[in-house]
């Protein structure tokens, strides 16, 4: 790393948070990135390196104490996303989906019950956690979902499919979105937390990717699959605003993670430039590479301020932000992907080898993009914002 680059990241940071800084970046770099190219060859899920989250308490830091976790406030989390997800995607999206998405769910809407019954296994890493919201027909049209759930005694039984499922193999909490009156659109959706190991009508089958294998993507069936009245979050028919909390959360964390990819890309670039030769000099001293490192690094840091911020407004108390979320996670995501893109033509044509990690940022900044709201849909929200179309 750059003093000078590392001044600004943490211009903002008490002692404390600066610390957790330090200590999940030294345990990123020496536990977690020698293995990724392994895991990335083999195009296997991660478990063994999500296994050694827990013991740092970086399974938990959304989850109070009283539940085993690591209970922190956000601006601690935003930089915990941040330094997982620069040195891989995944492990970051198994914090980020655990403690935004469900944990933080389940703390807000949840019974004691479930609260219970969840909590501490998510902390201690042994419960996997898995959003399943995103349907064949449309992921961003949330509200016309066509899962059905229809109430039956004791419970509801589930019919429809998820796709795109991160994590579902490997999970014991399923999040479920479904709808138990589709005329009513989005007054119908209705959430659901369930262990899917209890499941049955439900199956998981592999969700065919031609790049981010090792993710693991998934579609999920639901069969008549029977969940009972406990699994309920919150009240039927009442989902639509749990989804609504939990995408402003998640928003959060993808974008905090879209800022460690967007360093990332700088910290390859920047020493390739000055160790690699063109016309006897350095690339680096050529102004044009110099132009490109100068825009990633300005995107880096007009995203993680962006970022930042929305942490600082969320630790005062504001939990929905869903302007500066919208912001956020727009910018931040189109900046990881340029970075990767302007870091890629540092390399050249070394970019698109096996032996560099450059090019494989590419794709998964891209597809940061798309989940959580894609850059349209974000743009669209804070349009309306401006137009005042949308209100706060
Ligand atoms: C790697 C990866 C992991 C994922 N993990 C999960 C997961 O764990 N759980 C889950 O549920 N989903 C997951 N997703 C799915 C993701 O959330 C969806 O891809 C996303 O919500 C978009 O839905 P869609 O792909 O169906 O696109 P569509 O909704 O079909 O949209 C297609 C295009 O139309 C545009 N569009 C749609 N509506 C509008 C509008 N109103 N205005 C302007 N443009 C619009 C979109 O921006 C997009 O460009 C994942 C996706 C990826 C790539």
């Amino acid at each position: 790393m750059n003093a000078a680059l590392d001044r600004m990241m943490d211009f903002d940071l008490s002692e404390e948070q600066r610390l957790v800084r330090k200590t999940v970046r030294e345990f990123a770099e020496s536990e977690i990135l020698p293995h990724i190219e392994m895991y990335e060859r083999e195009e296997r899920y991660p478990t063994e390196l999500v296994e050694k989250l827990p013991a740092l308490g970086l399974m938990g830091p959304m989850i109070p104490e009283e539940y085993g976790g690591s209970f922190s406030d956000v601006l601690t989390y935003g930089v915990i996303c941040e330094e997982l997800a620069r040195v891989d995607w995944v492990v970051a999206s198994v914090v980020s989906v655990a403690n935004s998405l469900c944990a933080g769910s389940i703390l807000k809407f949840g019974t004691d019950e479930q609260k219970q019954r969840y909590l501490p296994g998510i902390a201690a890493g042994e419960i996997i956690c898995s959003a399943c919201l995103t349907e064949p027909r449309g992921g961003t049209d949330l509200g016309n979902m066509e899962t059905t759930a229809k109430k039956v005694e004791g419970g509801y039984l589930l019919n429809g499919t998820k796709v795109f499922i991160s994590h579902a193999e490997h999970a014991g909490l399923f999040f479920i979105v479904a709808s138990i009156d589709r005329s009513k659109k989005h007054k119908g959706v209705t959430a659901f937390i369930a262990d899917p190991r209890e499941m049955k009508g439900m199956t998981i089958g592999k969700f065919p990717m031609r790049t981010l294998k090792r993710d693991n993507l998934a579609e999920v069936h639901f069969e008549d699959c029977f969940i009972p009245d406990e699994a309920v979050l919150g009240d039927a028919g009442r989902g639509f605003p749990i989804l609504g909390n939990a995408l402003d959360m998640g928003r959060f964390s993808v974008a905090a993670r879209c800022v460690g990819q967007s360093q990332r890309a700088i910290d390859l670039a920047a020493p390739y430039a000055m160790e690699r030769e063109a016309f006897g000099q350095p690339i680096g001293e050529f102004q044009l590479v110099q132009n490109k490192l100068a825009d990633m690094v300005a995107r880096t840091e007009q995203s993680r301020l962006l970022v930042y911020r929305l942490a600082r407004m969320k630790d005062a108390g504001l939990e929905r932000c869903s302007l500066e979320s919208s912001l956020a996670k727009l910018k931040s995501s189109q900046a990881a992907t340029q970075n990767a893109l302007d870091g890629m033509a540092v390399f050249g044509g070394y970019s698109v080898t096996a032996e560099y990690e450059i090019g494989r940022l590419l794709m998964e900044a891209k597809a940061l993009e798309f989940g959580e709201g894609t850059s349209d849909l974000h743009q669209k929200m804070v349009a309306e914002f401006a137009l005042g179309i949308r209100s706060l």
